[in-house]
């Protein structure tokens, strides 16, 4: 089954701005369609995963993008907030299964600590990749997925 990854992240995006309002989302995207060859459901359901962290992770009133582009045989979907962001040493534990960085607030939005393990070992399990660089003002969480350049 093949996925056009632009459609796909506009539908995120469509469905972030309806469920949180108070965290303003932008998109762009370099080309017109991005086609791979993956369940669509799964990629969804990653890029809510890193959007609805965007937000309940974050204060009211921080800003939410979106950026879809191509390169070198890969397809790239970065996600960014202009949050508080996430402290270096907890960065790689990130994806963990249960890690979360501040447990007691975490736990007060019903995180279980889950979903970046998950959106992890799903796009590894797809030859992708989830990277994260997190500054103050500034978290992205980069999803990299083998473009589909090779129709049949
Ligand atoms: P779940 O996704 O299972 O409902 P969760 O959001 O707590 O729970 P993860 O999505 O795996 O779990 O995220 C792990 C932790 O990483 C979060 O608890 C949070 O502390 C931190 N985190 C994730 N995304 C962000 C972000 N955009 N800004 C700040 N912290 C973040
Ligand atoms: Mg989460």
């Amino acid at each position: 089954e093949e996925t056009d990854l632009v459609e796909l992240a506009q539908q995120a995006g469509d469905a972030f701005r309806a469920g949180h309002p108070d965290h303003p989302l932008t998109l762009t995207t370099g080309p017109d369609r991005v086609r791979l060859r993956l369940d669509p459901l799964r990629v969804r359901q990653v890029l809510d995963n890193l959007l609805t962290n965007a937000a309940v992770h974050t204060p009211a009133g921080t800003k939410v993008h979106v950026e879809v582009c191509v390169g070198s045989g890969m397809a790239e979907v970065r996600v960014t907030d202009s949050g508080p962001g996430i402290p270096v040493d907890d960065q790689e534990r990130v994806f963990d299964r249960f890690y979360r960085v501040d447990k007691a607030r975490s736990r007060d939005r019903g995180g279980s600590g889950l979903g970046l393990a998950v959106a992890h070992s799903l796009l590894r399990a797809h030859g992708g990749t989830l990277t994260l660089t997190s500054a103050p003002g500034a978290t992205t969480f980069t999803v990299r997925l083998p473009l589909d350049d090779a129709p049949e």
